[in-house]
C-alpha cells in the first residue's frame, strides 16, 4: 500500500469593486469582455484578478494586494493585473503551497459574462498553474438594485483553496 499523503488545506476570500465608465475596454480575468466601457482604476481595473489575488494571498495569510502593489507606487500605474496575480501565485508557492481551485462570482448588469466564461477560466488557470476544470467563473446581475443595478460599477467575489503536502518525506 502506498504511504498515506497528508495535506494542509487552506481557503481564502477576496472582494473587489470598480466604477464603470464609458470608453476604452473592460478587462476581466485578463480577457477583454467589452469595448466602449472600462473599469476606473489606478491599474487596468481587472476586478477578477484583484479579488482572486486577495483570495490566494488570504489563504496563505501572506498579505494582500494593496500591500504587494501599493497604488501610491508609480510603478503600479496602469499595471497589468494578471501580472500581479502571477506574482501573488509565486509568493504563495514560495511558502510551500499550490493552488487547488478557485471560484469567482462577478456581480454586474453589463456586460454579460457567459460568452467569455471559458476564456476567463483558461486565462486564470494559466496564472494559477491549475487545470481550467479547477476554475469556476459565474456572472450574476443585481436585479437592478443599487449602484450595481444602475450600472455604476461592478463587484467581484473570489474564493480559493491552496494545499501543502506535509506527508512524511515530502520534498
Ligand atoms: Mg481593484
Amino acid at each position: 500500500m502506498p504511504p498515506e499523503r497528508r495535506y494542509v488545506i487552506r481557503a481564502g476570500t477576496g472582494y473587489d469593486s470598480h466604477r464603470i465608465d464609458s470608453g476604452g475596454r473592460m478587462l476581466l480575468g485578463g480577457v477583454e469582455v467589452a469595448k466602449g466601457m472600462h473599469l476606473v482604476a489606478h491599474s487596468d481595473g481587472d476586478a477578477i484578478a484583484h479579488a482572486l489575488t486577495d483570495a490566494i494571498l488570504g489563504a496563505a495569510a501572506a498579505g494582500d494586494i494593496g500591500e504587494m502593489f501599493p497604488d501610491t507606487d508609480p510603478a503600479n500605474r496602469d499595471g497589468n493585473s494578471m501580472d500581479m496575480l502571477v506574482a501573488a501565485v509565486a509568493r504563495v508557492r514560495q511558502r510551500g503551497f499550490v493552488i487547488v481551485n478557485a471560484d469567482v462570482t462577478v456581480i454586474t448588469e453589463r456586460p454579460k459574462l457567459s460568452p467569455h466564461r471559458d476564456a476567463i477560466r483558461a486565462s486564470l488557470a494559466a496564472a494559477l498553474q491549475v487545470d481550467p476544470e479547477a476554475v469556476s467563473v459565474k456572472g450574476k446581475s443585481n436585479e437592478g438594485m443599487g449602484w450595481i443595478g444602475r450600472g455604476e460599477g461592478l463587484a467581484c467575489m473570489a474564493v480559493a483553496t491552496i494545499a501543502s503536502d506535509i506527508s512524511t518525506g515530502a520534498d
